[in-house]
């Protein structure tokens, strides 16, 4: 479908096009184009922008990353599609490893999942071969990685499911989420939430990554000036702001 460049609301139109095309692929699941949906109505309570809270929560983020021993971001269907080369570089950036995870399974989806995140940034990711599994989680969805998630310290988790989230902070790793749902699972697992669109979200914390990097002074403030729950209660009111907003434009018109 031909989009116009003056439609208001194209890059959202873009995204779903693209997000279309990836079910027809394989690479998106047909649900998560719902998970996708439900992020899209967040967004329009924040103005589809990278807020002050997000931009914070996104310096902790490349914060946390760059102090972390074994770093790992995870790689769903939705976010290969939405931001594998973006994705790959904040890994470059903070020297994280990425590995594959899917909520819905199958060996054949994996594998193009995989071959996509490669092809698109060029680096190798972990996730093929799931060797270990999660503590706490009874369905396919516990299986990763002995090398990669399992032994992380730190785990950067795109549109994660609230159970993996929550088994992962269980096992003491630092969850960074991101996430558009402030009320999530995910969200509240998650030691530092940063709720904003993924493809804004992840090159901010690779900007915020690349600026922090060898300052280790400039990463600890940016930890410990960090406040994960009230920077969530400033988004929650940010986004009660949005929905009196447009009703407020509404019954001006
Ligand atoms: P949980 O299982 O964590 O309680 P959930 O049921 O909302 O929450 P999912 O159904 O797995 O979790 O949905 C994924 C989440 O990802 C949704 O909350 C949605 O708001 C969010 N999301 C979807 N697309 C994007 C995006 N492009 N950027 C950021 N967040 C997104």
């Amino acid at each position: 479908m031909k989009i116009s460049k003056d439609h208001p609301r194209y890059l959202s139109l873009v995204i779903r096009e693209r997000m279309a095309a990836m079910v027809e692929e394989g690479i998106v699941s047909p649900t998560g184009l719902i998970a996708h949906g439900r992020g899209e109505a967040f967004d329009y309570l924040l103005g589809e922008r990278t807020t002050p809270e997000a931009d914070a929560a996104e310096k902790a983020a490349a914060a946390l990353l760059l102090g972390a021993k074994r770093p790992v971001i995870t790689v769903n269907g939705n976010a290969a599609a939405l931001a594998a080369r973006e994705l790959a570089e904040l890994a470059r950036a903070t020297g994280a490893l990425v590995e594959v995870n899917l909520f819905h399974r199958s060996e054949e989806r994996l594998s193009k999942v995989c071959d996509l995140v490669e092809r698109e940034s060029g680096i190798k990711v972990l996730g093929r071969d799931q060797d270990a599994v999660l503590e706490g989680i009874a369905s396919d969805r516990a299986r990763c990685t002995s090398k990669g998630l399992l032994a992380a310290d730190v785990v950067l988790i795109p549109l994660e499911d609230g159970d993996r989230a929550e088994a992962m902070a269980k096992a003491g790793k630092k969850v960074i989420s991101i996430d558009l749902n402030p009320l999530s699972r995910t969200t509240l697992a998650a030691e530092v939430a940063v709720v904003d669109e993924l493809t804004r979200a992840v090159p901010n914390i690779t900007r915020w990554a690349v600026e922090l990097k060898g300052d280790a002074g400039g990463i600890a403030d940016a930890l410990s000036s960090y406040e994960n729950e009230e920077n969530l209660d400033a988004v929650m009111r940010r986004m009660c702001q949005g929905l009196k907003g447009s009703t407020a434009d509404r019954s001006e018109r």
